[in-house]
């Protein structure tokens, strides 16, 4: 039945969430670190619903830069980048009257903000698909069964209708983007719901091809290089533990022109070896390395990214950071911490 295929949200939260929108003077709307398709496409298309619904502004704040190829979404150049935009991002949030955190599960994913936010008076709303959410909000809609915050935010909004809250296109266009990211093209996390998503975002007319081009076809030359040198050089596979292991470091970042979100969906790639359930791409960052992961198999990749590396995310994509290991150890530190995860994972 096509009803039970549909997201089930809970309507009084959405009455509530309506309500303290129609209360609230301003508002923010807040994005999380290495801000990927599915935070952009979350903040904007909230911002351009709540624009035509309430005839107030938000205003979008993410903590550091995102990458060019997300730029085609709505009002995106309006974005308050906190590393850059320290003093007016802090001076919205200590003002705001309610603030509306977006795919994130943790105050922590918003780095130098996380204090700020959790000090300030203004209400505040959680809309997340992450496991275990922190306890931070006053209206939380946080599920897992879904692909994405932005297929989430669609059924919320698709809530709202009943309330008289239409959703814009540009709204359409972003959460799209959103759920296409998360679930890479399709491929990992798609539910029953994300399809009807979809169709019903398809026949209101949203672009999907331009979408889709601007998304995976609109690599610069240098990032298409990186991808076959990462994938010819810099991948080891260990087949007893089933994994690949891409390094980037910094050297080989300068050397092909590293932009932000040049190296988004590589991790992926060795996934399309037969025996390989684990990937892990460990980039070079400042300050630390970062840490991010697939799995195809059985074992929680949020998991060993809990235990071993500061971090969190999905069971089957997850990310973290190792500190105080350079670039040279860190292959052998990721073999010998992810041994000893998959020794303890099988006793
Ligand atoms: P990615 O590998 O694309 O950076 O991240 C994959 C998933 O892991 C994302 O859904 C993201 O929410 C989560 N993630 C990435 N980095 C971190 C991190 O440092 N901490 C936590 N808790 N989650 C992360
Ligand atoms: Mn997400």
């Amino acid at each position: 039945m096509l009803s039970d295929r549909v997201m089930k949200i809970d309507s009084k939260t959405v009455g509530d969430f309506y309500s303290l929108l129609s209360s609230s003077g301003k508002i923010v709307i807040i994005g999380h670190h290495n801000p990927d398709g599915d935070c952009i496409g979350c903040i904007t298309g909230m911002e351009a619903w709540i624009e035509s619904s309430f005839g107030k502004s938000g205003t979008m704040i993410v903590p550091d830069n995102f990458p060019d190829y997300l730029k085609f979404m709505y009002s995106t150049d309006s974005i308050l980048v906190y590393s850059r935009q320290k003093s007016q991002a802090e001076e919205a949030i200590s003002t705001a009257d309610l603030i509306i955190c977006m795919d994130f599960s943790a105050l922590s994913r918003t780095e130098g903000m996380a204090d700020i936010i959790r000090g300030s008076k203004a209400k505040k709303v959680l809309i997340d698909h992450h496991p275990s959410p922190e306890q931070f909000a006053d209206i939380v809609f946080s599920e897992t069964e879904v692909s994405s915050a932005a297929e989430l935010t669609w059924w919320i909004l698709k809530a709202a209708e009943e309330l008289g809250a239409q959703i814009p296109f540009q709204t359409k266009t972003s959460l799209y983007t959103g759920m296409m990211t998360d679930t890479n093209n399709f491929c990992n996390s798609v539910f029953p719901s994300t399809f009807l998503m979809a169709s019903q975002i398809a026949e209101a007319g949203v672009d999907r091809e331009k979408i889709q081009m601007e998304i995976m076809n609109s690599f610069s030359e240098d990032r298409m290089r990186l991808m076959g040198l990462m994938l010819k050089e810099k991948m080891t596979v260990y087949p007893d533990l089933k994994a690949a292991v891409m390094i980037l470091d910094q050297a080989t970042k300068d050397l092909y022109n590293y932009c932000d979100g040049d190296s988004e969906g590589f991790v992926n790639l060795p996934l399309k070896i037969k025996n390989v359930e684990f990937s892990a791409l460990l980039t070079q960052s400042n300050g630390y390395i970062k840490v991010s992961l697939r799995s195809k198999g059985a074992v929680s990749v949020n998991r060993l990214c809990r235990m071993y590396f500061n971090g969190g995310g999905h069971e089957r994509a997850a990310g973290g950071r190792i500190y105080d290991v350079s670039v040279e150890e860190v292959a052998d530190y990721f073999e010998k911490s992810l041994r000893q995860f998959l020794g303890e994972f099988s006793a």
